[in-house]
């Protein structure tokens, strides 16, 4: 049986320097859980949390499937993406993805960085990704792409030092998502629940557009004001399919844990 967060938070050289709830990296593994199920994740991909006590700090898992997390996994990293606490275990070799974006953006609390396959046609060409139906509505403020090579020249394409983490942060600017050249995209949002549906949407409307051009005729994409208006709404509601995604992976995880 595995390890609670419970069992090892508080604790010298435990993985979390600074306590926190351990629903919160209960939540973490789920949400890791629920992006491999929705095809948001595959055996890459990592999401994080900002510390809610401290926001010089995030959490994450260590570098593993996110598909097999449990809270246990969770470790706590300062804004340097360092851990912050004594760490032996693996990390994500682009974690500095996520502590050079909450450097820059202090009402982000959550960030998802995914290698969709069905974004990735939309890094590749100069014709954005437009919102096609009103569950995907950030889409509508338009989505940057960061290529890295316009700082860094050829490269193995990985968000892997500070310098990089910070170039794309400044790509995605005020942006709730950011697409990324031959890579994949990242997603942003005020908690766990908005970055996770942000993530999982992109995914979603990537698909549709991408069937919408199969068809004859112009696309009539949401305007940014009807983005804005329906983003709204979806953020209030995003506790429905949380809870479904969730019930989903709860299932998949007592087996999981059955078995350790
Ligand atoms: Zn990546």
């Amino acid at each position: 049986m595995a390890m609670s967060a419970a069992d090892r938070s508080g604790g010298a050289g435990g993985w979390s320097a600074t306590p926190v709830e351990p629903q919160l990296a209960q939540d973490i593994a789920i949400a890791s859980r629920i992006c491999a199920m929705e095809n948001v994740f595959d055996g890459f991909g990592h999401l994080s949390v900002r510390h809610p006590d401290r926001p010089d700090r995030f959490l994450m898992t260590k570098s593993m499937a996110p598909a097999l997390a449990f809270a246990d996994d969770v470790v706590e990293l300062d804004l340097d993406s360092n851990p912050a606490a004594d760490e032996r275990r693996p990390l994500f070799l682009e974690r500095f993805i996520h502590g050079e974006i909450y450097k820059r953006r202090p009402d982000v609390h959550s960030i998802v960085h995914s290698h969709a396959y069905s974004v990735i046609p939309f890094t590749l060409v100069e014709r954005p990704m437009q919102a096609m139906f009103h569950t995907a509505a950030f889409v509508a403020e338009g989505l940057p792409v960061f290529d890295i090579a316009d700082e860094f020249g050829e490269t193995d394409m990985l968000v892997s030092d500070r310098a990089k983490g910070d170039a794309l942060a400044r790509c995605l600017g005020q942006k709730p998502a950011c697409l990324m050249r031959g890579h994949g995209f990242v997603a942003v949002g005020a908690n766990l629940k908005h970055a996770v549906a942000r993530a999982i949407y992109t995914d979603v409307n990537a698909r549709i557009e991408l069937q919408a051009n199969s068809l004859d005729g112009s696309i009539k994409p949401l305007s940014a004001e009807e983005g804005k208006l329906a983003d709204a709404v979806n953020l209030a509601g995003v506790g429905r399919p949380w809870e479904l995604w969730k019930s989903r992976v709860l299932r998949d995880m007592q087996t999981d844990a059955g078995k350790a």
